[in-house]
């Protein structure tokens, strides 16, 4: 059981009592959060710790979920991944299949909240339902250049909601609705997060084969081709030329994205032809993420296109030397130079792989930073603040709130 006073020891006493004092003014109405999947993804990472602890400061937060086949997921992926900019075809049977499968889920879902918070694309349709409540549409999408055919048939939903919530601003258009910008954030206190003992790190290394005795570079990521493991792969390769290192490739496969096995089989066939690429198809397992991120010498996150990027959050959270593309949320955790190296390309990266390895001090002083970045804007006290004042500003709309 999660409680709000343990968080003191990490952003102090004041921030915890204002949260107490937000929560009260919520108390008697219903948040209703729906999504798509309860594992695999930021989203559920995100809803699994925010849900509890909203619970916990006495905001009544409950959480449903959609339902729907491997052709709906199907679907759905193509449209995430549209709306993340990336080429894709897209027939007039993959509009039916979401409408018939969102209709379906209006039918059987029970909509109760004073508050129905809706993330992501797959349930937008769900506001058909709205009646007299509230409703909130929370992007996680970078959608700084979305395909339009897409963006337009969302749009005729989006429009629907009371207001919409972006993680950057450049992922913000122009709606007739209000827009809120609410980046998301980690539990320092979850088992993704918390300290480890080493000897759960080495058994975790052991487990996998993975030596200690050469440094370890980390993309830890759904197989997913937006996140570029090929490019990762190619850019270790060009460090190791160098330098002698390890490359681990480790990530599960969420609920929601049918594409990973195939995405995972591509990486594991390229990766055949260098023994110290690790290839792990992890199961749901968040101490063995944790573990692995605190096992690593540098963190690659080598994305095309990201929502915000929890993994980099994650791992600067661990005072580790984090390389990340300039895409998406990126930017907002990485200061080139400061909390971080960003990179734009294969060669860019192995240049920023280099330079953390052939300088150790830097490195540890850029990762130090990079905790401190995250303390003070990315834990999710903060986010659980946002999203109360956030719910506050639409009950009371033009109206003063009296704290
Ligand atoms: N994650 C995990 N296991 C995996 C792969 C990813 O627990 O095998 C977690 C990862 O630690 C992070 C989240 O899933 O908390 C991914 O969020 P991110 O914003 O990085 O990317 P997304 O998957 O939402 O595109």
């Amino acid at each position: 059981m999660i409680k709000i006073e343990d968080y003191i020891p990490i952003v102090g006493q004041s921030i915890i009592d204002d949260l107490r004092l937000i929560a009260k003014k919520l108390k008697g109405k219903i948040i209703q959060n729906i999504n798509s999947t309860s594992v695999g993804g930021g989203v559920a990472e995100i809803l699994n710790r925010m849900v509890p602890l909203l619970k916990e400061v006495g905001v009544d937060a409950r959480w449903d979920i959609i339902k729907g086949g491997e052709d709906f997921f199907e679907v759905t992926k193509k449209f995430h991944n549209a709306l993340h900019g990336k080429p894709q075809e897209i027939t007039q049977r993959d509009f039916d299949i979401f409408m018939e499968n969102s209709l379906r889920n209006l039918e059987e879902i029970n909509i109760y909240g004073d508050i129905v918070f809706i993330h992501d694309p797959q349930p937008i349709v769900l506001v058909k339902k709205k009646s007299n409540n509230l409703w909130i549409w929370r992007c996680h999408i970078d959608l700084s250049t979305p395909n339009e055919r897409i963006f337009g048939f969302l749009m005729d939903f989006i429009t629907k909601y009371d207001a919409a919530v972006f993680s950057a601003p450049a992922f913000s258009h122009r709606f007739p609705i209000r827009q809120f910008l609410i980046s998301p954030s980690i539990d320092p206190l979850s088992d993704k997060n918390k300290e480890l003992p080493q000897n759960i790190i080495d058994s975790v290394l052991k487990k996998y084969n993975i030596s200690k005795d050469k440094p370890i570079i980390t993309q830890i990521s759904r197989f997913d081709r937006l996140k570029d493991p090929i490019g990762v792969i190619d850019a270790y390769l060009l460090v190791k030329k160098y330098i002698d290192c390890q490359l681990i490739l480790a990530g599960g496969t969420a609920a929601d994205d049918p594409e990973g096995l195939k995405v995972f089989e591509e990486v594991k066939e390229k990766a055949k032809q260098d023994k110290d690429i690790h290839v792990i198809l992890l199961p749901h397992n968040d101490i063995e993420v944790n573990a692995l991120q605190r096992a690593s010498t540098i963190i690659i996150q080598k994305s095309l296109k990201e929502g915000f990027g929890l993994t980099v959050t994650e791992s600067l959270w661990k005072a580790k030397p984090v390389v990340a593309s300039n895409v998406g949320g990126i930017p907002l955790q990485i200061k080139h130079k400061y909390s971080g190296l960003l990179c734009r390309s294969i060669e860019g990266a192995a240049f920023a792989l280099k330079q953390f390895l052939n300088s150790p001090e830097y490195a540890k002083k850029l990762g130090q930073n990079g905790r401190e970045h995250i303390r003070n804007n990315f834990l999710i006290t903060r986010h659980l603040r946002d999203y109360m004042l956030l719910f506050l500003s639409l009950f009371y709309k033009d109206d003063i709130i009296y704290l």
